[in-house]
């Protein structure tokens, strides 16, 4: 069922949506820099990390500031990291791709899934769930730690909201989104859990770390079962795609440790995005092959 609103309104809602995840992103520059050295992200104010002056409101819009400022500081002229600009950006971006999955028009942009039942909950949910797996990402970039808040958290948040909004399972009973939920969790945490103990018992030392573990766990409390199988696929496929590339390009050594956090990540904000999408292509791949004979 496809409820009608006006184009314009559409639109403006959509401009909305970006601004909106510019301030969102604009916050999490605060979450990726404080977090880990365990400052509260609400206060002081704003400051600038070189010269410690806060920074006032109108050199702190998000986006537009760090183009007038040409990424220096107004006080001390210190470089502002490109970082600032682009988690804005990524965050503005990322919430007006959710959004757009809230079919409007009975079509939607992207190839996107549509949301179960169209319900506009969701479009709330995955902007959470979006915001954590950037938080995780960048924290991971940085300092190879994936906060327990984005984690732990994540799991709590995963297990609380999909027995509110079963929703987010597909499901339309409580219990139903909870024990998904649950399962999801289990599976995310169990498998790679399974990995790194065996991993850390062939390689002798860590092979996988917990916050890894953890990350997965609160993506199947969000995303379900199926979303923790197909985030290891193509976490793995493109972490070793990356990988080989830095070792043969010598930015990296081969022993050296490249965080796996944001390869998770990614591939759970693909799934938000197109994961029926994915599936129905999977399935349609596999009958096709099936009926015309082809080796499986
Ligand atoms: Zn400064």
């Amino acid at each position: 069922m496809v409820t009608a609103m006006p184009e314009i309104v559409y639109w403006y809602f959509s401009f909305l949506c970006f601004c909106f995840g510019a301030c969102v992103g604009s916050f999490l520059n605060v979450c990726v820099y404080r977090i880990p050295q365990e400052l509260s992200v609400v206060a002081p104010r704003s400051y600038c990390p070189h010269c410690k002056a806060g920074i006032a409101w109108y050199d702190n819009v998000p986006l537009l500031s760090f183009l007038m400022l040409r990424a220096r500081c107004r006080k001390c002229g210190a470089r502002i990291s490109p970082r600032y600009f682009l988690i804005e950006l990524l965050t503005a971006v990322l919430f007006l791709v959710v959004w757009l999955k809230y079919d409007q028009f009975g079509g939607l942009p992207l190839g996107l899934a549509p949301l179960h039942d169209n319900r506009i909950s969701l479009v709330f949910i995955y902007w959470l769930a979006t915001g954590g797996l950037l938080l995780g990402t960048f924290v991971d970039l940085e300092h190879m730690i994936i906060p327990d808040r984005v984690t732990i958290g994540g799991v709590i948040a995963g297990l609380i909201l999909s027995t509110i909004f079963p929703e987010m399972h597909g499901q339309s009973v409580y219990y139903h989104g909870l024990a998904r939920s649950a399962i999801g969790a289990a599976v995310g945490g169990g498998m790679l859990w399974g990995v790194a103990v065996v991993g850390s018992w062939i390689f002798k030392k860590e092979a996988m770390g917990m916050g890894d573990v953890k990350l997965l766990a609160a993506i199947g409390a969000f995303l379900g079962w199926a979303s923790v199988l197909f985030c290891i696929v193509f976490s793995s496929f493109v972490g070793a795609i990356v990988g080989v590339s830095l070792v043969i390009s010598r930015r990296k050594a081969m022993q050296s440790r490249i965080p796996f956090g944001p390869y998770l990540a990614l591939a759970a904000q693909v799934w938000m995005l197109w994961g029926p999408v994915i599936v129905a292509w999977y399935l349609n791949l596999l009958l096709w092959r099936g009926g015309t004979g082809l080796p499986v």
